[in-house]
């Protein structure tokens, strides 16, 4: 039986290879991101990074900046589950922790080595080839050691930091879904990276009705379910509350007719969940969506209103269904 921390140990160890292996130095934000991508525990990241390396093509700095700051966060667990201490979150925190506990291990072996060394070049008085030799080495592992000291307040440092994201500001606080904010950002990157993308503006229907039935208290936990199933249903693509009862679903590398089949799957799988009020256990009824895709070119904005006035067109059209079209 492997023991959890022999687990982490092993995936510190395997994304220490990995950014080796790609020349990343390795820094906490490029260790957060070999983690991400080794565990899968952010489907688009992985699925971004592999199209990136396709062909043995290695990751440069710039790539790696990129796709942690595009990834708003793990979407795939859905709304209600994640409490900011639980999942990935608190798995990542964990590796961070392994991570500083070897970073710390190998300090401490960089010192012995260093007094060894010191030891041996003074009993070496008189050769001077070997003590020039040993001078060298000494101070290679003088620098080695601030090295790792600076990795090791780094690495402290960004396990600060992820305690303190709990109040990320790029998340819904009701569904924990990225926010719009987050979605528009992680939009213009994939433009500006070239990456061919939908996007999908998905609208519950008639939802002031069940607000206006059941209470906002029991609308909230409507939202929460529909923006569960989309993030389950869409997994690894990232699903955003836009505002209000709209999502945004954004496919990077996905043509218009397999974001319709995705999206069209998903609404199935909303308007499958029968839902009912937590304390009365009155049925709520059905709950659908509509929506609208478009193909998204050199501006997002602009997918973005298209995607809304086909949106717009499916609610026309008689709701729950729908409507997609190619960027003009
Ligand atoms: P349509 O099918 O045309 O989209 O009709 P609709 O009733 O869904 O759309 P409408 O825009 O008329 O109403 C949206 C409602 O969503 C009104 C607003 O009070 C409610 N709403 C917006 N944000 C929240 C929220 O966070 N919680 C709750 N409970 N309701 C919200
Ligand atoms: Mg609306
Ligand atoms: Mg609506």
């Amino acid at each position: 039986m492997v023991d959890r921390k022999t687990i982490n140990r092993r995936t510190a160890e395997e994304a220490i290879r990995f950014l080796d292996s790609n020349r990343l130095d390795p820094t906490p934000s490029n260790y957060t991101f070999a983690y991400l991508y080794l565990t899968g525990a952010n489907g688009w990241l992985r699925k971004t990074a592999d199209a990136a390396m396709e062909g043995g093509v290695r990751l440069v700095q710039k790539d790696v900046d990129e796709m942690l700051d595009m990834a708003p966060g793990e979407t795939g667990h859905g709304a209600a589950a994640t409490s900011p201490l639980d999942g990935p979150q608190a798995e990542l925190r964990h590796q961070m922790l392994s991570f500083a506990d070897i970073t710390a291990a190998a300090l401490r072996d960089a010192g012995d080595f260093n007094r060894d060394l010191t030891d041996n070049a003074r009993r070496a008085v008189g050769q001077a080839d070997l003590a020039d030799l040993i001078a060298a080495m000494i101070e290679r592992t003088a620098d080695m050691e601030r090295r790792l000291n600076e990795t090791r307040r780094e690495t402290e440092r960004l396990r600060q930091d992820l305690d303190a994201a709990r109040d990320d500001a790029t998340r819904d606080a009701l569904t924990n879904l990225p926010n719009r904010r987050a979605v528009d950002r992680q939009l213009q990157t994939l433009v500006d990276r070239g990456t061919p993308l939908a996007v999908a503006f998905c609208d519950i229907d008639h939802f002031k009705a069940i607000n206006d039935r059941f209470g906002h208290a029991v609308g909230d936990r409507v939202l929460q379910a529909v923006a569960e199933t989309l993030s389950e249903t869409m997994s690894p693509h990232v699903v955003g509350r836009f505002g209000g009862e709209e999502f945004v679903v954004v496919l990077p590398g996905v043509d218009a007719d397999a974001a319709y089949a995705l999206i069209e799957k998903a609404r199935e799988a909303v308007s499958a969940r029968r839902m009912r009020v937590r304390d009365t256990d009155e049925t709520i009824g059905r709950v659908t969506f509509s929506a609208g895709i478009a193909m998204c070119g050199a501006n997002p904005d602009e997918a973005l209103r298209v995607a809304d006035q086909l949106l717009y067109e499916a609610k026309s059209a008689g709701r729950n269904c729908t409507i997609c079209r190619l960027a003009a």
